[in-house]
């Protein structure tokens, strides 16, 4: 049986219903991504998890155990959020252990899980500072610190990075792998930027209004989308996805039966281009973003295809001129007319 079972879980905001009878099975000491677009449910799904918001239908379970109507406290879930939520007067160290005296955890106790947890997240010096004395991911480092004394059985993250600059982002992110390596504990973490989803995820879940498109391991969604949808909202940037009618005869001739009336789907990295040449497709560049180890080439198509390739060379290609494509159709994904993916 799985650690946590979210079984036919439904939520309502007066009639709009934001969680849609979502079934998802999650595995002790896995690292599970929420993903979707803006007002998908994300955060949602994760405060019913947490108990901040009330279940309207459904059960939850945790480790054999029905949480559904559990309160928050009683869950032994630690959530970290994207404001930190620290308290401001206190110092670090109250901060962290703040949970546990409450708790009535014996002073000894106290003082080795948050200086052990101080020790991981690199904040022993700090632990007499208030946050307002810390940088940005000093803080968010608190926040985490503040839920890993706590040894809860479940770690819930809402967008926990999002307030830092890219580059703390970047440390942070890395800190947050280290740590679910070495503490091995079970893992839900909603965000919108793709590289946390992709590099963090055992299992990421792809939500869309309300529901589950697909749950997959980062690569398994890259590399076989379920649908459009997916297709599209996975990888940066985006896979080009084209009528088939708007591409060359050779190619559209390589599509399965189903297909038909349908869209191609390319990743960047299945296009490339070039300055002479002769292919079946002539285009006209409209942008080059030379990103220093790889280029991305925005083209246009007389047929009014428009794609982007990613290359890792520098090109030196420029806007307006004109170049030819060279599309790898064996790397193609299929979609029909309702945006399913087609087996070949
Ligand atoms: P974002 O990426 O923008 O944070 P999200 O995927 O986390 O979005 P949610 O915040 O879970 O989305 O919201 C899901 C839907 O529920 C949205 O349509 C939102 O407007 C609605 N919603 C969320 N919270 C409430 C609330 N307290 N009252 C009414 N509607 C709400």
């Amino acid at each position: 049986m799985a650690y946590l079972q979210l079984q036919g879980i439904e939520k309502f905001f007066g009639d709009h219903r934001a969680i849609k009878g979502i079934d998802l099975n999650i595995n002790q000491g896995e690292f599970v991504v929420f993903v979707g677009p803006s007002g998908c449910g994300k955060s949602t799904l994760l405060r019913l998890i947490a108990g901040l918001e009330h279940i309207d239908g459904g059960k939850l379970t945790l480790d054999g155990k029905d949480i559904t109507h559990l309160p928050s406290s009683k869950r032994d879930l630690a959530m970290v959020f994207q404001s930190y939520a620290l308290y401001p007067h206190m110092s670090v160290y109250e901060n962290m252990s703040f949970a546990l005296k409450l708790a009535k955890v014996d002073p000894k106790i106290v003082e080795d899980k948050v200086q052990n947890a101080a020790r991981i997240l690199n904040l022993t010096q700090y632990l007499q500072r208030t946050p307002k004395e810390l940088s940005g991911g000093q803080r968010q480092r608190v926040a985490i610190g503040r839920a890993i004394v706590r040894s809860p059985k479940v770690f819930l993250f809402d967008e926990p990075l999002s307030n830092l600059d890219a580059a703390l982002r970047g440390q942070t992110r890395v800190e947050i792998a280290k740590l679910h390596r070495d503490l091995g504990a079970t893992t839900i973490y909603v965000t919108h930027d793709q590289v946390e989803a992709m590099t963090l995820a055992d299992r990421v879940v792809v939500l869309r209004d309300g529901v589950i498109e697909q749950v997959g391991t980062p690569l398994e969604l890259y590399d076989h989308p379920a649908n459009q949808f997916v297709a599209q909202f996975i990888g940066t940037p985006q896979m080009n996805v084209l009528p088939l009618q708007q591409v060359p005869p050779l190619i559209q001739q390589q599509a399965p039966a189903g297909a038909v009336g349908g869209a191609i789907g390319l990743r960047p990295e299945s296009v490339s281009v070039r300055a002479t040449g002769v292919t079946p497709v002539a285009g006209t560049v409209d942008l080059v973003e030379a990103l220093g180890a790889e280029t991305l080439i925005y083209v246009s198509t007389p047929s009014g295809a428009q794609f982007v390739a990613r290359q890792n060379d520098r090109t030196g290609l420029h806007a307006g001129e004109t170049v030819s494509l060279d599309i790898d159709a064996s790397q193609a994904h299929w979609f029909d007319t309702a945006g399913r993916v087609i087996a070949r």
